[in-house]
């Protein structure tokens, strides 16, 4: 069974084939560190986590570089607004954005390159695609001229006269044709600069990519990701520079992941303006956005609705309850496990079925399913009777327990301590539903007071009661109460 996946570049399904055997070079577009993170600039972070993990778990040794632009106008804007120095702005924010990516849990990219690092390698790729007739220097500016790159459009599928019809900015008429596109620019007053054959300036957007992947990965990769916005024209200029460069294929299999789509109607209200991941993580909790994120097919847009909140506290609530229940049972019973060969035939059953979906274009919304699927079946042996807890019981505990972390380490999920987990989703629970905690605890007490007096009539209304608040009894819970879960 081969690894699959869709390319941008071809528009279909390919099946994977790395440029060397065993061995990964994978690049994905980093953010522009001027400020904390979207949730939504996540999705690529997250979904590449799995993939990076599942090309590994596949025998794969995975180079992965995730870069931080740190050169950039919003950054310089940033910096005058301040007063202090542009490195000032974004190595806070990388600072900022490596808290985020800490919380997540997400596995440390083999290499974070900063821009400003690479200026040199970014200087002597443009002086290579000017020697070799693709770039073209005028007034201290350098422009790729794109007529003399065949292939330009290939990934976003534009022809070059719909580009040129499509034109509506003013023309540069310096430029040789309207959609060449800036390498470097001279300095402007006040703006960091570096000094170049060109003289002292910085580059456009689009060379550093290229840049970075020479410099650590090489001339070609094997797959580079990013957002689909980033298709055309970031990615489209990326190919058309390094091929102008190296006079190779620059990268073989592309990967865009769809938006998180903040337009849509029934996007969650208690959202609100909670858009930066860290406002989500903070009121909800990261594991929540990553379920969330890998719960739906990385090609597919998707809207954070109040719905899909609550599924995802629900999903989690069975999750993390089934993975305390065999902690408990494993430290409950005192005899050796007795392995149960049936149960973990099924979870092999499950394995191959996960294996299926990942192998076939990375689909984690199935793996999500399946592993809950695995979750359900351990809920099916029963473990109603604590006293009656067997070692065949401690056995499926613990087969269970390594099958879940095994996709824990390949998602980051499942990793948090249960009891806290529990605790934290109820407490997310009792917000989203705006129950009252005192008008619960009151008709707690008024319960626990009328079964003292022996009177199961009121005591039977006053559950009932709690019930419709949308509360049950529970005694797991310290405070002897919970948020009833959906189903
Ligand atoms: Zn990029």
């Amino acid at each position: 069974m081969s690894q699959v996946l869709y390319n941008t570049l071809s528009g279909k399904k390919e099946k994977f084939i790395p440029l060397k055997e065993g061995e990964v070079k994978l690049y994905l577009c980093g953010p522009t560190v001027y400020d904390l993170l979207h949730i939504g600039n996540f999705r690529g972070p997250i979904v590449f986590n799995v993939i990076r993990n599942w090309l590994e778990f596949t025998g794969n040794k995975v180079n992965m570089v995730y870069n931080y632009t740190d050169v950039d106008d919003k950054i310089i804007q940033k910096a005058n607004t301040e007063g202090v120095e542009t490195k000032v702005i974004s190595e806070r924010y990388i600072k900022e954005f490596e808290k985020d990516f800490n919380a997540l849990g997400l596995k440390k990219h083999t290499h974070n390159p900063r821009v400003s690092e690479h200026m040199d390698d970014i200087i002597s790729m443009i002086e290579k695609i000017i020697i070799n007739g693709k770039g073209y220097v005028v007034d201290g500016e350098v422009f790729f001229a794109i007529d003399e790159f065949k292939a330009y459009g290939a990934l976003s599928k534009k022809k070059l006269d719909e580009l040129e019809i499509g034109q509506r900015v003013e023309v540069d008429t310096r430029k040789k044709n309207p959609q060449d596109f800036v390498l470097w620019k001279p300095a402007k007053e006040g703006e960091p600069y570096w000094d170049s054959p060109w003289g002292k300036g910085r580059p456009g957007w689009h060379i550093e990519c290229s840049a970075m992947v020479k410099s650590i990965l090489g001339d070609s990769i094997d797959i580079h990701g990013g957002g689909v916005d980033l298709q055309f024209p970031h990615h489209e200029n990326e190919i058309a520079q390094s091929e102008a460069c190296n006079c190779a294929k620059y990268c073989n299999y592309w990967v865009h992941n769809e938006f998180i789509n903040f337009g849509a109607e029934k996007m969650s209200k208690s959202l609100g303006n909670i858009i930066t991941a860290r406002n989500f993580m903070e009121k909800y909790n990261p594991e929540i956005l990553k379920y969330l994120f890998l719960s739906a097919h990385y090609r597919t847009q998707m809207g954070i609705t109040d719905d899909k909140l609550s599924q995802t506290i629900s999903a989690l609530n069975r999750i993390y309850s089934a993975i305390e229940l065999a902690q408990i049972t494993v430290d409950q019973v005192d005899a050796p496990a007795i392995a149960d060969a049936g149960f973990d035939k099924k979870l092999v059953e499950f394995d191959n079925k996960i294996k299926k979906s990942l192998n076939d274009d990375f689909n984690t919304a199935e793996m999500i399913s399946f592993i809950f699927e695995g979750v359900r079946t351990f809920n099916a042996i029963g473990f109603a009777n604590k006293a009656k807890r067997t070692p065949s019981h401690k056995g499926q505990s613990e087969s269970f327990l390594a099958w879940m972390a095994k996709y824990g380490d390949m998602s980051a999920l499942f990793n948090s301590n249960p009891k806290d987990m529990l605790n934290r989703l109820d407490e997310i629970l009792i917000e989203m539903k705006e129950i009252d905690k005192s008008e619960v605890e009151k008709l707690v007490k008024m319960r626990n007071d009328a079964r003292d007096a022996k009177d199961w009539g009121m005591a039977d209304e006053i559950r009932d009661k709690l019930q419709d608040i949308g509360v049950e009894l529970f005694d797991g819970h310290a405070r002897g109460w919970r948020v009833k879960v959906n189903d």
